[in-house]
């Protein structure tokens, strides 16, 4: 049994997290923290997520007892949490370069399981996008288009710029150089470049499409997230892996391999 806390366990995916905990017998509920002076404080973490009673109850600090943690939260929360130098699964996107160095500087003595998409289907999905891209080569173009609900707080996500990095890797280019975020106005495409492009309503999970366009064809891969359960049980199965990992930042990738 791995004893987790879930860092954020109030949140959408945080609920999520504590019922796939719940319902997994290799794992055992160590804890789940809310934000300071949350109304969930001290709610049973069972019933929050609509288990049914558990016993175990929201805090403002994780239990220290817990061998992991698995946190969804904000990017500067996840960054303050690093102190408590615990092997952690980080599914929180927005990151910033400031940030990144933290999470590798971290990384050097605990394990730190990073991924902006735990689904395994999107994991899957970034070898194809680059052998796609490859193999189409540079006289297709290429556009990234994503869909969230209209609470999600970063834009692009992360998994946008995660397919958009296999795409542009696929064709051996940087992507962070041909990225076009959005366009407005006179806005001709330029050779190479990559569109990025982001639409936010309802109650979507997360829609991923990658288009590649040539002058006679249309390409398109597609993932669409069917309910949060599916980041929950990749963040799971990356919270079996940390358990028993050395050091190290690690990717989605490293977990299903
Ligand atoms: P949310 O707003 O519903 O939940 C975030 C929770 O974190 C809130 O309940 C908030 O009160 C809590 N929180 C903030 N600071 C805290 C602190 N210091 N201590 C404890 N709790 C704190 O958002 P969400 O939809 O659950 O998404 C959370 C993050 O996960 C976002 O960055 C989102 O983009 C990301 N996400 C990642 C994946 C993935 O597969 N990697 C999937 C879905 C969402």
């Amino acid at each position: 049994m791995i004893r987790t806390a879930i860092i954020g366990a109030a949140g959408r995916m945080g609920r999520e997290l504590c019922r796939a905990v719940l319902e997994d017998e290799n794992m055992e509920l160590a804890g789940g923290t809310v934000e300071p002076g949350a109304p969930e404080l001290g709610a049973d973490l069972g019933e929050l997520c609509g288990w049914g009673k558990s016993g175990v109850s929201a805090t403002e600090e994780p239990p220290s007892d817990a061998e992991v943690h698995i946190e969804f939260t904000s990017p500067e929360a996840t960054i303050e949490h690093l102190s408590y130098g615990k092997s952690v699964v980080i599914g929180t996107t927005g990151f910033s370069d400031e940030h990144h160095k933290k999470l590798e500087e971290a990384a050097k003595s605990v394990p730190v399981m990073l991924a902006p998409n735990m689904s395994v289907g999107v994991n899957v999905l970034r070898e194809v996008v680059s052998e796609v891209s490859r193999k189409l080569g540079s006289s297709y173009d290429i556009e990234v288009v994503e869909a969230h609900h209209k609470h999600k707080k970063d834009a692009p996500s992360g998994t946008a710029l995660f397919l958009g990095r296999a795409a542009a890797e696929g064709r051996g280019l940087d992507f962070d150089e041909v990225a076009k975020y959005g366009r407005e106005g006179v806005s001709p495409r330029s050779e190479g470049e990559i569109g990025v492009h982001a639409l936010r309503g309802g109650a979507v999970v997360g829609e991923h499409r990658i288009v590649f366009y040539s002058e006679g064809e249309e390409v398109e891969v597609v993932h669409r997230a069917l309910s949060r359960r599916t980041f929950a049980d990749g963040a799971v199965r990356a919270a079996k892996f940390v358990a028993s990992a050395s050091p190290g930042l690690y990717s989605m990738g490293d977990v299903l391999s």
